[in-house]
């Protein structure tokens, strides 16, 4: 029994420290009576974990302004340079990374174009290595102040055993990222690129986020992070929220992942460009002109509408299956936001008689495409924010 208390109480110690540094984090400073009070939690608590806290380097206190008599007001505040983090997005084309403090400060960001070849994976884990080194060194951080490296990744991951299990769009399966963790000198953490984005829009962005939230990221595919009462929703096999391989044609377009018609051949950002690019004898790779010449141009605004329906037409699905507080959107897509808002949302809530328009709020990421990165450099953080694993 002795035992069993002494776990407990060791138990409860580190839930306490991780409540604390969370609230922190968001209130960047508060007296130790300000936490006791939002934490319900006893001043003597405070005064010992916050004592820790300061030791291990994460805070620190002050002494602020004048007292009437008495002593000074002392305030405890989160010291966002104390650790610094790696995130690292493997998209189609590019990889990015970024080095960030605890507050997602992007102190230096590095981007380079990839191709990915079966087997020659390693090759590019090789640059981004020596990237990262180049980082550190340049920016001169100890090597102890560094949480690790953060992977988000377009496809299929058991996260424990840092598998990468299927990324039909970079044309990988079953890449083990224990087997790079030697080259590295801080811990590889991974995550499915819709997850990681999840996490980021709840964390960073916890003001707008409700208790169960959709992400939505339309990128080359469409990848869907699904977040519960804070925790990301997995599945037995970890591979829920394939939202993006849904049927939505039966026979329809041929996907990358042996399937036909699948959602992301419709609604996805490429899946647009493929269309706008065929009608106009084009080769873009970004939407801007498309967007801008669907403004006045026949043709184009039918392209558009089409693709509304079918993005539209998903997230309905969604809705049923789910019904999320919120969804939100992200991606290229989203920065058209005032161009497609309106339209979306008719058409995701035309007349029904399962929900309306105040069920569900439809948005678009405040992140502006960074959620994926910043939900990269986030997972290194993990162990020091959240209370629990965040799996379920
Ligand atoms: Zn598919």
């Amino acid at each position: 029994m002795h035992n069993l208390k002494a776990i407990d109480q060791e138990t409860i110690k580190i839930l306490n420290q991780k409540r604390i540094i969370q609230l922190l984090y968001r209130k960047k400073q508060l007296t130790k009576q300000e936490i006791a009070q939002t934490l319900k939690i006893s001043i003597p608590t405070v005064i010992s974990n916050v004592r820790e806290l300061i030791e291990q380097g994460f805070l620190d206190e002050t002494v602020v302004g004048e007292s009437s008599g008495g002593r000074k007001p002392v305030i405890v505040r989160f010291l966002p340079d104390s650790k610094y983090s790696f995130g690292v997005l493997i998209t189609k084309h590019h990889v990015r990374i970024i080095l960030t403090n605890l507050n997602f400060h992007v102190i230096e960001e590095k981007i380079f174009h990839a191709v990915y070849k079966v087997n020659e994976f390693n090759s590019i884990i090789t640059i981004i290595k020596t990237e990262i080194d180049n980082i550190i060194k340049t920016n001169n951080i100890p090597i102890e102040k560094i949480l690790g490296v953060g992977f988000s990744l377009p496809g299929t991951v058991n996260e424990e055993n840092l598998l990468l299990k299927n990324a039909p769009n970079l044309n990988i399966k079953n890449v083990c990222f224990k087997d790079f963790q030697k080259d590295f000198p801080v811990p590889l953490y991974i995550e499915n690129e819709a997850n990681a984005s999840a996490y980021a829009e709840s964390f960073i962005n916890f003001n707008h986020v409700k208790n169960s939230l959709v992400f939505l990221s339309i990128t080359d595919g469409i990848g869907t992070g699904i977040m519960i009462s804070d925790n990301v929703y997995k599945g037995y096999n970890r591979r829920a929220g394939e939202f993006g391989h849904m049927t939505m044609v039966k026979d329809g377009r041929q996907c990358n992942c042996g399937k036909k018609g699948c959602w992301e051949m419709y609604a996805s950002k490429n899946a647009l460009l493929e269309e706008y690019n065929k009608a106009f004898n084009t080769k873009d790779t970004n939407l801007k002109d498309f967007m801008e010449m669907s403004k006045n141009n026949v043709k184009a605004k039918a392209i558009l509408n089409n693709y509304l329906d079918f993005l539209a037409e998903g997230i309905k699905n969604i809705i049923l299956t789910l019904d999320p507080e919120c969804i939100i959107i992200d991606g290229e897509i989203s920065k058209y936001k005032s161009l497609i808002y309106t339209d979306l949302k008719n058409k995701i809530f035309e007349e029904n008689n399962f929900y309306d328009k105040k069920d569900c709020h439809v948005s678009f990421s405040n992140l502006q495409g960074n959620a994926a990165i910043l939900g990269s450099a986030l997972l290194p953080m993990k162990k020091l924010f959240f209370l629990s694993e965040r799996i379920v």
